[in-house]
């Protein structure tokens, strides 16, 4: 093995092994470490990978990827402890080419992905951990890793790392992240015959759906769980920011738990046995917490520049879309011979104008406004599931008495001028 590369990058999650394989394309000479014994090994996923980041690296993956189920039906739950309130949306489009995203099992789909990278010429290289980056003056040389004569050389190094990006803290990019900056996660794959999925979710062969579940799922925390069909097999979870798990002293195990148990999802589940048990932190801090992106001989993309739109759960394609951003930056240092701050800062000027960062900045105090005001799901779903239950319940009472008799509950409870407020509050977080 050579002891310089043109380029180093740490962790092949979507976003390494994207930026790694983009580089590869246009001939440079890339070294991809990876701390797992395989890509995907140690990596957690709800499941839900977007079609357009990863089409734009290999057209029609999708002949050949493997994937689970194209996804046709979006619901989202707000969810009571006896009741739900339901919205989504099912199109038939999605479950035809070039389709809109598929669940995914990370740990078949990311090595599936690293061996493309391999097969464009990414030199990769597993069970291998990455200890820090190597400094001289100034600028970013290289990586040592954890194996005897570990000292790796390059023009620029990558840091892909994930969430907890040890390297991005070590360089000064970041401080250690505070706990509402960070989701902690835990999710489970219950195997179950595909004939039950299909019944049970209202599907046909080769289709998928995502719930998105608020409100009671978290015990009316900041947060959201999830249920998604794989092929034979659901993937469940649960996760809130660590500050209000701290606060609501919740243990992630125990929430998973009562979410399973909750009489609106166990019938999903019955039947079902468990394969796996995951838990992994989602970086939540949204616009307010990306760190430095670039500098001397060094970029941070995906997971570990805090690139996850935490309202619409997209997180991969983001990943992917800042490694090829990376990728592009890197090839036309590469042209120019400079691989200073001020030439990698091409990828910043490029992540800045992309629909990441905008998604990001448009949603920039939303965390903070929900986390500091809880009443969105320990109060207004609950009202909202007792608002449907009394106008769809027919008792011969007039619809307009219902309609009033159900604003004038709201407001009694809550007060006029308080629930204006309240909404005006969550408009302008999300508008
Ligand atoms: P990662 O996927 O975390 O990859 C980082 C890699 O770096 C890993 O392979 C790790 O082993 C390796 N590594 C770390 N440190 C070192 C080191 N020092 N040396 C060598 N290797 C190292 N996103 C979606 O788009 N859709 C979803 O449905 C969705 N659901 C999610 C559900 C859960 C429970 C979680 C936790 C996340 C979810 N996300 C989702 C977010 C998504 O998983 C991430 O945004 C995405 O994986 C980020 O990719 P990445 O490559 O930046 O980081």
């Amino acid at each position: 093995m050579p002891d310089k590369f043109d380029v180093i990058v740490v962790g092949a999650g979507p976003a390494g092994t994207s930026c790694a394989y983009v580089c590869a394309k246009n001939g440079l000479n890339v070294l991809l470490i990876e701390r797992g014994e395989y890509p995907g090994s140690k990596n957690v996923m709800g499941g839900v990978l977007y079609r357009k980041q990863m089409e734009d690296l290999i057209p029609e993956f999708w002949k050949e990827a493997p994937l689970e189920r194209p996804v046709v039906e979006q619901r989202f739950w707000m969810m009571d402890k006896e009741s739900v309130v339901q919205f989504g949306y099912k199109g038939l489009e999605w479950g035809m080419e070039p389709y809109n995203n598929f669940t995914v099992l990370r740990a078949q789909f990311d090595q599936w992905f690293a061996q493309k990278a391999v097969e464009a010429g990414v030199l990769l290289i597993n069970e291998t951990v990455v200890t820090e980056c190597l400094v001289e003056n100034g600028k970013v040389v290289g990586v040592r890793t954890d194996r005897p004569d570990g000292d790796v050389f390059a023009d620029v190094v990558v840091l892909a790392d994930g969430v907890n990006s040890l390297l991005g803290k070590q360089l000064g990019f970041h401080n250690e992240f505070r706990p509402d900056e960070v989701a902690l996660t835990v999710m489970e794959v219950i195997n179950l015959p595909k004939e039950k999925i299909n019944d049970r979710f209202n599907l046909h062969e080769n289709q998928g759906c995502t719930i998105e579940i608020f409100g009671d799922s978290t015990k009316g925390n900041l947060g959201t769980a999830f249920l998604y069909t794989n092929k034979e097999s659901l993937n469940i979870g649960v996760g809130t920011t660590l500050s209000s798990m701290i606060k609501a002293k919740l243990k992630p195990y125990d929430l998973l738990d009562y979410l399973k148990n909750h009489p609106m999802v166990k019938p999903y589940l019955e039947g079902g046995e468990s394969a796996e048990y995951l838990a992994h932190l989602i970086p939540e801090g949204g616009y307010h917490s990306v760190p430095k992106v670039a500098g001397n001989g060094v970029v941070v993309i995906g997971d570990a520049a805090q690139l996850v739109n935490a309202i619409h759960r997209e997180g991969s394609n983001m990943a992917m879309a800042s490694g090829k951003m990376a990728a592009e930056a890197i090839i036309a240092a590469k042209a120019a011979g400079n691989f200073s701050e001020s030439s990698l800062n091409r990828y910043r000027e490029a992540l800045y104008d992309s629909f990441i960062i905008k998604d990001l900045e448009k949603y920039k105090d939303a965390a903070h406004t929900f986390e500091k005001h809880p009443q969105y799901f320990n109060e207004y779903v609950p009202m909202l599931n007792r608002a449907a239950s009394k106008f769809f319940t027919v008792d011969g009472t007039p619809k307009r008495v219902k309609q009033k008799e159900i604003m004038r509950s709201i407001t009694k409870e809550k007060g006029t001028i308080k629930v204006m407020q309240d909404m005006y509050r969550a408009w302008k977080a999300v508008k």
